[in-house]
């Protein structure tokens, strides 16, 4: 299982509060820009934590090298 960062990386916000609800509409098959937009997540760096964490075909979470952005 992969953990999902309680707070952002960059700026210390608590990003983890609205995880769960963005994950499960991920699954239902929704763009990842427009959940953050309806869930407040509005800063760059925030949303980076969401969108470089995804999952793969199969529903498995993947967590990207945050460096890599
Ligand atoms: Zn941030």
């Amino acid at each position: 299982m992969v953990m999902f960062p309680i707070r952002c990386f960059s700026c210390g916000c608590v990003i983890s509060e609205v995880y769960e609800e963005y994950v499960s509409r991920l699954k239902n098959g929704e763009d990842p820009n427009a959940i953050l937009d309806d869930l407040g997540i509005k800063k760059y760096c925030c949303r980076r934590m969401y969108i470089s964490h995804r999952l793969d075909k199969d529903g498995r979470e993947l967590f990207d090298d945050i460096m890599e952005y």
